[in-house]
């Protein structure tokens, strides 16, 4: 093998490198995106759950359980989806979560640095 031919394999070989890093970056931000996107949602789903509850209190009436039941499962199905779209964040990033507060850190610790909850 020449030099010549030395030098193009090395930049092919560093190109591949910086794509790999480029399509792991659109991943993790795209994961991110979606992740803000379905936190904006539980908090407006929490918010009409309440005006629903609030609105049948103001007009005196019973507040229909299942109707607030049906809101309650709709939310605890966004939070697990949640919950699985940031492990799949923290996957791609090659770090850890707590699960009690979900700070980000490395993939060795025992205890997270935020809250203190063992790992
Ligand atoms: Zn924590």
């Amino acid at each position: 093998m020449d030099i010549f031919d030395k030098m193009a394999r090395k930049i092919s070989l560093g190109t591949s490198v910086i794509s790999k890093k480029t399509d792991e970056f659109i991943a993790t931000t795209e994961i991110k995106i979606n992740i803000s996107k379905l936190e904006g949602e539980i908090e407006d789903e929490i918010f009409s759950l309440g005006e629903l509850v609030l609105n049948h209190y103001n007009n005196n009436n019973n507040v229909s359980l299942s109707s607030v039941q049906g809101r309650c499962k709709e939310i605890q199905r966004k939070y697990q989806e949640l919950n699985s779209m940031q492990k799949r964040y923290c996957l791609y990033k090659g770090v850890l979560s707590c699960s009690h507060c979900n700070e980000e850190m490395e993939q060795d610790s025992r205890f997270c640095p935020n809250c203190g909850n063992r790992l």
